[in-house]
């Protein structure tokens, strides 16, 4: 057994990520939508007008996938469960969780997933 995972740093910094992709999401909202009218933009201009709109979407997927893992993540360490792969129940390497306290799985079950 390893020493005890700080629950509480990780806790913090999974909270401060929320928040800060909450505050992104926030933002946006407030943004006028990619104008997309033809007779206003040019053929060129209006391609890249989509090809940004298609950034943003795919921006948006991996932030809403990054929630779900953050929320994840949060309950299970209220269910004391976190710091333990989600696949094989192994201990996750501290190293890995502090460069990704989201991160639900240990080293080789994500290499797996990975090749897959
Ligand atoms: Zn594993």
């Amino acid at each position: 057994m390893r020493d005890k995972l700080d629950i509480e740093y990780f806790r913090k910094r999974l909270e401060e990520r929320r928040a800060v992709i909450m505050a992104g999401k926030e933002t946006k909202k407030d943004e006028n939508p990619v104008e997309l009218d033809q007779g206003r933009l040019g053929r060129l201009s209006r391609m890249d007008a989509m090809q940004q709109q298609e950034m943003a979407r795919a921006a948006d997927r991996l932030n809403d996938l990054e929630l779900q893992r953050i929320e994840t993540a949060l309950r299970r360490m209220d269910a004391g469960e976190y710091g333990y792969c989600v696949v094989c129940d192994e201990e996750i390497a501290e190293g890995r969780l502090r460069f990704d306290p989201s991160v639900p799985t240990c080293i080789s079950c994500a290499r797996k997933a990975e090749t897959k």
